[in-house]
């Protein structure tokens, strides 16, 4: 009797897939890095200080900037007991050694797992701590093991949209862009375009100089630059909010559908703009919101991106890719292969929100006779397999498609994050007229340069 009911509660068959070398990184991570783009901020992990390291490693290594992410340092005895008294310790002494502004909280897998309740726990140490000058604090579940750095990353957007504007804001002119993960260089790029608007702009993240600062002959703490609080706060009064990203467009609840809901802020919300025609979509809604023409400067660009891919068309065109990374990233990297000749054979992400083959169809529609393999929630096991037999002639994507790219003889070319065997991620532009422009010139020069590498001729002249 007793076997036949262990053998009852006994699965028939497990399936168990192991993840080899994972397509994205964890989901505090990409909170942290927006949590890096407000000014002031510290961020901090609810967890063990090896999740803490991990992710500094990474994220110096890709941007080459002293990265600074607190722990509440949780061990074993916690992991029982709650973490609760180490959060708020943890908080004080941020506080006391950084002097933050804000202190953006990101739970990891132990105190998802634990059940620790933080908004419970910070309402009990704003009243425990009342009687010193707190800094904001803002928090956001991130449960490692239900998704990737970009799902960390919205859902950090989505926490400050929700946690931060206030509502007694009255309505101004200001433009609220929430631009998604993009480099530094990106985000510089874009707020130029809306200074060539005249658009006053609040971004959301803005890591352009905390991730990429200049050099300083004393260490800041907390590096300078990124959104300034009140700028957050008065989000909710903006005319518009530009949100960016295909994939993120599908989603039901993002930054910009919290400020639309709770604030009446009217939304926009667009692909990526990499490639013509997102770009096109981008600058014709600033065209909308700002009542103006594209700027002249924008429109010579427009010109000159078409002039390039006019001239190097004759050497990628039909050329094969594999593109992977994160899926808004991916899906306007295909917008714009397709657009330039470039045949996407596959296209893969770790992330796993559902929507990204939709946006692929989409990107790929009217221009593609045959649509690509889209792989979502794999990892470089999986891609490599499924990418063996497709031949490609080159491989888009982060540094992690290395081993891959090298065993085919075939180009990286390195978009995406983490980049940590190239110097200058954090300058590199994708966005835009002017960001696909260096984009393209990318992609060429790495298709000619590996003819030139594979010539017996060597060939000077091509
Ligand atoms: S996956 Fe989980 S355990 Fe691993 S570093 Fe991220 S939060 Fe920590």
């Amino acid at each position: 009797m007793t076997v036949e009911t262990i053998e009852r509660i006994k699965p028939e068959k497990v399936d168990y897939v192991s993840t080899t070398n994972a397509c994205k990184a964890c989901s505090p991570l990409g909170a942290s890095v927006v949590f890096r783009g407000i000014e002031g901020a510290v961020p901090f992990l609810h967890g063990s200080q090896g999740c803490a390291t991990y992710m500094r490693r990474y994220l110096i290594s890709h941007y080459r900037e002293p990265v600074d992410i607190a722990s509440s340092a949780l061990g074993e005895k916690h992991a029982i007991y709650g973490g609760g008294p180490n959060l708020k310790l943890g908080l004080i002494n941020v506080m006391k050694k950084y002097g933050a502004e804000v202190i953006g909280v990101a739970t990891t897998c132990l105190t998802e797992t634990i059940g620790d309740d933080v908004p419970m726990i910070l309402h009990e140490f704003r009243k425990e701590f009342g009687d010193l000058d707190l800094p904001t604090l803002v928090w956001v579940a991130t449960p490692s093991y239900q998704g990737s750095h970009m799902e960390g990353f919205h859902a950090a957007v989505r926490a400050v949209c929700e946690q931060l504007p206030d509502p007694a804001v009255e309505r101004h002119k200001g433009v609220n862009l929430l631009p998604g993960f993009v480099s530094p260089e990106d985000l510089r790029h874009l707020r130029d375009i809306f200074d060539d608007y005249g658009l006053a702009v609040t971004m959301l993240p803005d890591y352009s100089d905390t991730l990429d600062g200049p050099a300083l002959e004393d260490y800041e703490k907390i590096p300078s630059g990124g959104t300034p609080v009140e700028a957050v706060r008065a989000m909710s009064g903006a005319r518009a909010t530009v949100e960016l990203g295909a994939v993120l467009a599908g989603a039901e609840k993002t930054g910009g559908t919290a400020l639309q809901e709770n604030h009446g802020v009217n939304l926009h919300r667009l692909p990526m703009p990499i490639g013509l025609r997102n770009s096109d979509a981008f600058f014709a809604a600033l065209d909308a919101i700002s009542g103006r023409e594209t700027p002249t400067r924008h429109v010579k660009e427009r010109g000159r991106l078409l002039d390039a891919m006019v001239d190097g068309h004759k050497y990628i065109s039909g050329k094969r890719a594999v593109v992977y990374g994160e899926e808004d990233l991916v899906a306007g990297l295909v917008a714009m292969l397709t657009e330039i000749g470039i045949q996407p054979v596959l296209v893969a992400s770790g992330g796993n929100s559902g929507r990204l083959p939709a946006a692929i169809e989409e990107a790929t529609d009217g221009i593609l006779r045959e649509p690509p393999k889209v792989m979502p929630g794999v990892d470089f096991y999986e891609i490599r397999n499924e990418a063996e037999r497709l031949a490609p002639d080159l491989v888009i994507g982060n540094s992690k498609g290395y081993r891959m790219a090298r065993d085919w003889s075939v180009p990286l070319v390195r978009v995406g994050f983490p980049v940590h065997d190239r110097f200058g991620a954090q300058r590199t532009m994708h966005l835009g007229y002017k960001g696909t422009l260096a984009l393209f010139d990318r992609l060429v020069n790495a298709v000619i340069e590996k003819k030139q590498a594979d010539s017996p001729l060597g060939w000077g002249y091509i």
